[in-house]
């Protein structure tokens, strides 16, 4: 959560801009007699390129489409293998579907993301490419998984969609890979409604993805647009002008967000860690997270699904674990796979490991802005929980 939060008057006036004085072009390319030198999408992905301190990045209509574009721009072929890790959103897999690849999904550790054991024992001569998934802001074991993906000469994407503005080991999250895909949904850090980005160590991926998401057009500065330069075919996943607009107000705000998402985040832990009957999710201790959530699990016998319905009653809810893991863990998707190829298991009953932990993990939305009593009731829930207690 969080952009959406703090929408305002600087994403109303980056809009007003483009009619005022940027001529009303909507579109990212051409109309330099009109435009007046107005050029969001441009703007907007030099500006998040300086912020993540990537050599380039690529404003795309979705983080859906970031990973597709992503795929696609380091060649796949079919029969290849993607691994991707068993607890992410859904759209991971299906971009990996739709690029013609086969996925396959790893368990995930105690810090809920990519198991790097488990990673290794999937990879086989087929596997083409790995994405890891920094899932509701906290990164995954970025130097494990990196050094593995080097070994086995593995192109490294990172699903970055809610990990925008995290860090590891002193670097954004996304610029550790090959290829950082971000997403700019309404639920993410920051928004542009529908939208994505993706960052590129190497500028060979980096233009093939340029030219994939605009039909394979070269932009060759040669020729005019409509007699363009192409090497191969592509799509369109382009942003609008005014989602770029929006997006560069937001990108102003994201140290603010971030400062007070972990903030709020800090607290929340803070109340957690008075009851010795829980604890927190693991982060490994050179990461800095988004916080989008924070996530315990107790240490005892209280059903993950008991504390949920004790926090209700408090009028606090619950994100994604432990009530819906339909659009977020693998082991749910029968409308995908029927057996995990690895273990030979029917999908409703593979990641063992990954279901149990998710199954006693609660994840508390964070934000912006928490409601003034949400600490007090939280506290009051968790002694309630544990009022039986010797
Ligand atoms: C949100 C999300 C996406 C997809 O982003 P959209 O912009 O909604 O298409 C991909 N992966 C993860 C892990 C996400 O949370």
């Amino acid at each position: 959560m969080a952009g959406y939060e703090v929408i305002g008057d600087e994403e109303k006036k980056a809009l007003a801009d483009i009619f005022e004085h940027g001529g009303g072009v909507l579109f990212r390319h051409g109309f330099d007699q009109v435009r007046k030198n107005s050029f969001q999408v441009k703007d907007f992905e030099r500006e998040f390129a300086e912020y993540m301190h990537s050599p380039s990045a690529l404003a795309v209509s979705s983080g859906t489409a970031a990973l597709k574009v992503a795929l696609a721009s380091i060649n796949i072929n079919p029969g290849d293998e993607v691994i991707t890790q068993s607890f992410t959103f859904v759209a991971t897999v299906e971009a990996i579907l739709e690029s013609g690849a086969v996925p396959i999904c790893t368990e995930i550790d105690e810090t809920l993301n990519m198991c790097p054991n488990d990673l290794i024992s999937r990879i086989t001569p087929r596997t083409k490419a790995v994405i890891v998934v920094h899932m509701l802001g906290t990164s995954a074991k970025m130097d494990r998984i990196k050094e593995i993906c080097d070994e086995h000469e593995l192109i490294l994407i990172e699903d970055t969609a809610w990990g925008c503005g995290g860090e590891f080991q002193g670097k954004k999250l996304g610029t550790i890979g090959d290829i950082g895909c971000f997403s700019f949904d309404f639920a993410k850090t920051i928004t542009t409604g529908e939208g994505g980005m993706l960052t590129f160590r190497n500028q060979e991926f980096h233009q093939a993805a340029r030219a994939y998401h605009d039909h394979g057009h070269d932009n060759n500065p040669n020729f005019p647009r409509w007699e363009d330069t192409r090497t191969r075919s592509g799509f369109n996943y382009r942003m609008s002008e005014m989602q770029g607009a929006v997006g560069r107000a937001q990108l102003r705000k994201l140290p603010q967000i971030l400062k007070m998402q972990r903030y709020n985040a800090e607290q929340t832990k803070k109340i957690i860690s008075n009851f010795p009957q829980f604890a927190i999710r693991s982060q490994h201790r050179d990461s800095i997270g988004t916080d989008d959530a924070v996530i315990f699990h107790s240490l005892e016998n209280y059903e993950a699904i008991e504390i949920r319905k004790t926090l209700l009653e408090f009028g606090i809810s619950t994100k994604i674990l432990p009530e819906a893991t339909t659009w977020h863990f693998a082991g749910d998707w029968s409308h995908i796979f029927s057996i995990d190829s690895h273990s030979n298991l029917p999908i409703g009953l593979a990641y063992p490991s990954s279901r149990k932990l998710l199954k006693k993990c609660v994840s508390l939305p964070n934000g912006v802005f928490l409601r003034k009593d949400f600490h007090a009731d939280l506290s009051r829930a968790l002694e309630k929980i544990t009022e039986n207690d010797t």
